[in-house]
């Protein structure tokens, strides 16, 4: 064995354990490789939340079979927590099982396999130690880094608290030293993760998510620090503040409402109602102007009928979100919901799904429309994904904005100004206002280029 590869489907937490497990297996002595048709090992690093990932995943095995037969298979991530050792039975080409509570026995796994054994890893210990000075990322000016682990909330539709385990917080000072450590090695950008991550509570200490955000955005050198995903139920006063304070906190929030009713919100056991919703928004609004607000809706809950969903509708106009993440309701293996007699038909979820996606799309179009003419503060990320003659980078409000390379001495991680000339429902498109800075960073004597992506 000499070369993996690693392929990985679902949320940010798992691109951020595909790093992770990208540092373990370097350290077995293996060469990472893009391409999976050539790999001697492949990682598979799986999502359960919905469905179709899972069959997509069981039939990428037997893709793999046919076209690298050679090639040993591990599965990772929260399909081999919930199906563990049966995984073994799905290919002989599958080496070995590994849940996200043991990625870093990854390269004990390697190394059984070179002995003849296959293994399975599964399970948590919230003792084990969380290594991040071993991780390989991907950018070289965005770093992910793990706040918490897990979720404790136990919505009746979701597999997270069974595959991921219950939260576990890491402590403040360990995550504090892992941002020093991303701003000494130049990242500009640093994006905190965790399933609730304004439920974090700092083990040692106690210290709530404003006081670890309000210390993190004082690091000197940091650009701009941003944060997924929030639960509206822990999204605090003191939490507000500190986004308002600090100009270098992305002026973006992803705040997930899953349904507009307040009947389906207490089957999806959420915790909070339509109408505290709405006022957290109008709070967050008011305290943070033009904060840029994406959420997450779950369509077709077991019993959501016409009156429910022209709730969730009418919550998605009043509220004009930036971006909608929309999906279809699926029912997850040991989830409550999945046992609720009253499931809605595929027609009518599908149905409903596309009623919302013309909802969304047309109030994001509007929003973005909104900018033409405005000037926004964009990290630059790499080329655009349509022409390697434009930049593609990230605006305050997390808004993707693709703008033209020539005439402009810029490299990736450059904060430009860009006027904003196009929009679409899902991106922006401008030119450099000015020429490239190194600067504005927290600490320097420079005010800031632009304003947020306000409207
Ligand atoms: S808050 Fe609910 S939906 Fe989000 S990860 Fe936890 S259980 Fe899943």
């Amino acid at each position: 064995m000499k070369t993996f590869a690693i392929e990985t489907w679902g949320c940010q937490m798992n691109h951020h354990d595909s790093e992770r497990l990208t540092g373990f297996m370097k350290l077995t002595g293996l060469d990472a490789v893009e391409d999976s048709s050539g790999a001697d090992v492949i990682l598979l690093n799986t999502c359960s939340v919905r469905e179709r990932p899972v069959h997509k995943i069981l039939s990428r095995i037997g893709d793999l079979a046919r076209t690298n037969p050679s090639a040993v298979i591990g599965v990772c991530g929260c399909v081999a927590q919930q199906e563990g050792e049966s995984l073994l039975r799905r290919g002989s080409n599958v080496g070995f099982v590994l849940g996200p509570g043991q990625v870093q026995r990854v390269g004990e796994a390697i190394r059984a396999l070179q002995q003849g054994r296959r293994t399975v890893f599964t399970g948590f210990d919230p003792e084990q130690e969380y290594c991040f000075h071993t991780i390989f990322r991907k950018s070289s000016t965005r770093g992910m880094v793990t706040v918490a682990e897990g979720c404790g909330e136990y919505c009746t539709f979701c597999v997270v608290p069974h595959t991921r385990g219950r939260e576990v917080s890491r402590p403040f000072d360990e995550i504090l030293a892992e941002v020093r450590l991303l701003v000494r090695t130049g990242m500009r950008e640093v994006e905190l993760l965790g399933q609730t991550i304004n439920a974090y509570r700092c083990p040692a200490s106690g210290a709530d998510f404003a006081q670890l955000l309000d210390a993190i955005a004082r690091e000197p050198g940091l650009a701009r620090v941003r944060f997924i995903t929030s639960h509206p139920r822990y999204f605090t006063d003191r939490l507000i503040e500190v986004m308002a304070t600090h100009s270098h906190v992305s002026r973006y929030l992803h705040l997930p409402f899953q349904a507009g009713s307040n009947r389906i919100l207490e089957r999806m056991h959420r915790r909070y109602t339509r109408e505290q919703y709405v006022d957290l928004i109008n709070r967050i609004r008011e305290a943070v102007p033009g904060v840029n607000i994406s959420t997450d809706v779950i369509v077709g809950f077991p019993g959501e009928d016409e009156s429910d969903f022209e709730r969730t509708l009418n919550l998605l106009e009043s509220l004009r979100f930036g971006q909608v993440f929309a999906f279809a309701f699926s029912a997850r293996p040991g989830t409550p919901a999945t046992r609720y007699r009253d499931q809605v038909s595929e027609e009518v979820k599908s149905q409903r799904l596309q009623r919302l996606f013309a909802v969304a799309d047309r109030v994001s179009l509007e929003l973005n429309e909104k900018l033409i003419g405005q000037h926004l503060q964009v990290i630059v990320d790499g080329d655009s994904r349509r022409s390697s003659s434009d930049w593609q980078g990230r605006s305050d409000g997390n808004r993707v904005v693709n703008f033209p390379k020539q005439g402009l001495t810029a490299r990736v991680g450059d904060v430009i100004q860009v006027r904003i000339t196009r929009a679409s429902a899902h991106s922006l498109y401008g030119e450099a206002a000015v020429a490239s800075s190194r600067l504005p960073v927290l600490g320097a004597s420079v005010a800031p280029l632009a304003a947020p992506d306000s409207m």
